[in-house]
């Protein structure tokens, strides 16, 4: 008993459960059945606040309050910590989540009410079973990835159920996952060019490196379907360096050749920042192909400045020191954009292409307007160069020469495309304009 029951809670533990469950949907197929899975948000705080042993009873007050809830008729288990696992019956499935949010909702209530300094807050995820479902482990997974939905959502989201949408983006990323290594040993990453004009000059004075996924049948993967799953993952860094290298092969090959080059920015995730050697592995790279390092920038997207900022103002430190010029990317999509400028040097702004988008917004068109004229005469003000990113229109286009901007980029000129066919197009469009 000792070895199958939880000593908090009394539940059985998880390994368990797992045999109990596989007999339990047997036992019970002829019923509506539904999966929740259940983690405390801000637990951690009521544990440091009133410390482990109020932690431990309000678990253990969880456990209870399920039993008395749903009676004897329910099979739960704590996973670990703060998750909880079970099957409850329900005459619908909207019957069944309802009546099981309000237990939540209301649970979490009364312990915030006796802990006022604490916000416990409950997600779950929630799956209905099938009449086909009779792989336990798969059942309990689906409840998972519902509950982590509700996570991903904005607001604070207290269950989600799982649908066959969620369904197929679980199956997308698993797939795009497995194929993500050898992918890279096949060499599928390679590196599109945008061009960046200068506003003064009318020229194309560089470019943006963004990835894409190109598979052997030709089809093409957009870095929205990868980035996000890769930097959770941390294979991003793997792909960062793979873009730096197609990068590094152009310029050579080009500077060899007696093209006209433009520096060339890379978007490095922040996960770069977690990884010994970082900058040294840039150089490395420069080095190995001789190419001149004002041809690089580095892009910081603004998000990964509320990481580490000592590792991360060193990094920026020794990039510049070796001549790497340091851009902070969509700046002004979050939260700590202005406090940022106060803190780090970097060479250039990227405006979030967000700025552009609300001038054309009727309802906010004056004030934003109003704002990015003045944000970028503050950025300049404070000495970095100005790029804005997603310019679209010949409007936008004119209304950032008003404002003094130094550099746009966006599919007003030209969209990201493949390395050979931006060597025709810097030289096409440069001698035009010259
Ligand atoms: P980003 O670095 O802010 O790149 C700009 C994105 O805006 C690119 O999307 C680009 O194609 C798009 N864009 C440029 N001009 C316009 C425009 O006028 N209108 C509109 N609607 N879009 C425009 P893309 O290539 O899909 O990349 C999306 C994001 O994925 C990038 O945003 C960047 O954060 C990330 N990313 C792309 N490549 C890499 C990479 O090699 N490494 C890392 N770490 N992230 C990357
Ligand atoms: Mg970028
Ligand atoms: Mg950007």
């Amino acid at each position: 008993r000792k070895l199958n029951y939880d000593n908090l809670t009394g539940l059985p533990v998880y390994n368990y459960f797992a045999v109990l469950a596989e007999q339990y949907i047997s036992e019970h197929s002829h019923e509506s059945l539904y999966c929740v899975y259940s983690d405390f948000s801000n637990f951690q705080y009521l544990n440091e606040v009133y410390g482990y042993g109020v932690g431990d009873r309000v678990l253990r007050d969880y456990a209870e309050a399920l039993e008395k809830e749903y009676d004897k008729g329910i099979l739960f288990c704590r996973v670990t910590s703060d998750h909880f696992l079970g099957f409850i019956k329900g005459e619908s499935t909207e019957d069944a989540w309802q009546s099981y949010w309000k237990f939540t909702r209301a649970f979490c209530h009364r312990i915030n009410q006796y802990y006022d300094e604490c916000n416990l807050v409950i997600a779950t995820g929630f799956y209905a079973l099938k009449d086909t479902d009779n792989n336990v482990a798969a059942i309990m997974d689906n409840a998972n990835e519902a509950r982590k939905k509700c996570k991903e959502q904005r607001v604070s989201t207290t269950i989600f159920i799982y649908t066959d949408e969620v369904k197929k983006e679980v199956e997308t990323t698993k797939a795009i996952v497995a194929n993500m290594v050898s992918a890279y040993h096949n060499k599928e990453f390679l590196a599109y060019l945008q061009p960046k004009i200068s506003l003064k000059t009318g020229k194309i004075v560089g470019a943006e490196a963004l990835v894409r996924w190109i598979k052997p049948d030709g089809s093409i993967i957009m870095p929205g379907q990868f980035i996000d799953i890769s930097e959770r993952n941390g294979f991003i860094t793997k792909i960062d360096f793979m873009v730096l290298q197609c990068v590094m092969e152009y310029l050579k090959d080009a500077i060899s050749k007696g093209e006209e080059v433009v520096p060339v920015s890379v978007n490095f995730s922040r996960r770069n920042n977690e990884v010994d050697n970082f900058v040294p592995n840039v150089v490395k790279w420069l080095d190995r192909y001789s190419v001149p390092r004002h041809l690089l920038e580095a892009e910081l997207t603004e998000s990964v400045f509320t990481a580490d900022m000592d590792r991360l103002s060193a990094n920026i430190e020794a990039l510049r020191e070796k001549g790497i010029e340091v851009s902070v990317d969509d700046f002004g999509s979050g939260y700590s954009s202005l406090n940022l400028l106060s803190r780090v040097s970097v060479d250039t702004i990227k405006l979030d292409k967000q700025f552009l988008d609300d001038t054309l917004n009727p309802a906010k068109g004056e004030t934003a307007l109003t704002i990015t004229k003045y944000l970028i005469k503050m950025l300049k003000h404070l000495g970095f160069k100005v790029l804005a990113e997603g310019v679209e229109t010949k409007e936008q286009l004119e209304m950032l020469k008003m404002a003094d901007c130094d550099i746009v980029q966006g599919y007003y000129y030209a969209k990201p495309m493949p390395i050979p066919e931006f060597r025709q197009f810097l030289k096409r469009f440069n001698q035009e304009e010259a």
